[in-house]
């Protein structure tokens, strides 16, 4: 489903991914985790061409997106999902309204239809009851729920969460990762930067490490968790787990 191959990508002098590869099949949760500027960010922000990687290749369903441009790139990144540690909500607009902003203005779906996926979604992350609130009127894990909602509503092939619970407090973290796991049991594909290690443990069906831009490790997350191969990837657990 998605394929990554040798990623290359440099800030300036600073080498921050140095030849990621990274495969995805359809339905399979990958979880990556790592230090601090591993490069983990920088690589889910050039899977969905928000960054332009220097080299290497994206494939979507086995066709190349590295270097798609203007609307056949829109359209691609239509079929990627992507949620940040900062939900990034838009203040003004109710909850319904930011779920279905995106369908109405980038999809043209006609109002009701919208309205109604959005509902449908908003009863999947828990929220039925907060479509007409602004989102500064809910906790931090209700707004990353909106923005799940949000992605979800462009229908993605792929979702790309990056950190989502990083900026939660710790008893709002559960509700969104519930969420996230009977997103993954329903068969999404996913992508999931996370500092979670019994999420990723408990729901991946790959784990990458990463570390100084190159996956130092991967595999089930039985192996890596309880008997990793690298040095590296034991001292990175020690300090986490
Ligand atoms: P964290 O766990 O803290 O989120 P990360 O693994 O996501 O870290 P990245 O955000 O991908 O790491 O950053 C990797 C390196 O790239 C860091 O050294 C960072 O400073 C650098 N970097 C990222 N984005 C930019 C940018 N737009 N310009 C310059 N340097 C950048
Ligand atoms: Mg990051």
């Amino acid at each position: 489903k998605l394929r990554v191959t040798g990623l290359h990508k440099s800030f300036g002098p600073s080498r921050v991914l140095c030849g990621v590869d990274l495969e995805v099949p359809a339905g399979a949760v990958v979880s990556i985790i790592g230090p601090s500027g591993s490069g983990k960010s920088t690589l889910l922000r050039c899977v969905n061409r928000l960054e332009e990687a220097d080299s290497g290749e994206i494939f979507l369903d086995g066709a190349c997106i590295t270097r798609l441009r203007g609307k056949s790139l829109d359209a691609v990144r239509r079929r990627i999902g992507m949620v940040f540690q900062q939900f990034n909500l838009f203040p003004h607009r109710t909850v319904l309204d930011n779920v279905t902003l995106a369908q109405r203005v980038v999809s043209g779906t006609p109002p009701a239809e919208a309205a109604e996926r959005a509902r449908a979604l908003l009863a999947r992350v828990g929220l039925q009851e907060k479509a007409d609130e602004h989102p500064a009127r809910l906790s931090g894990g209700q707004q990353q729920r909106v923005a799940i909602a949000r992605a979800l509503a462009m229908e993605p092939e792929v979702m790309l969460f990056d950190e989502v619970t990083s900026a939660l407090d710790p008893e709002l973290v559960t509700d969104v990762l519930d969420v996230m796991r009977r997103l993954a049991e329903g068969g999404m594909t996913m992508v999931v930067v996370t500092h979670e290690m019994s999420f990723a443990r408990d729901v991946s069906d790959d784990v990458l490490f990463m570390d100084g831009g190159v996956v130092v490790e991967r595999g089930d997350p039985a192996t890596v968790f309880t008997d990793p191969s690298h040095e590296r990837t034991r001292r990175f657990l020690d300090r986490v787990l």
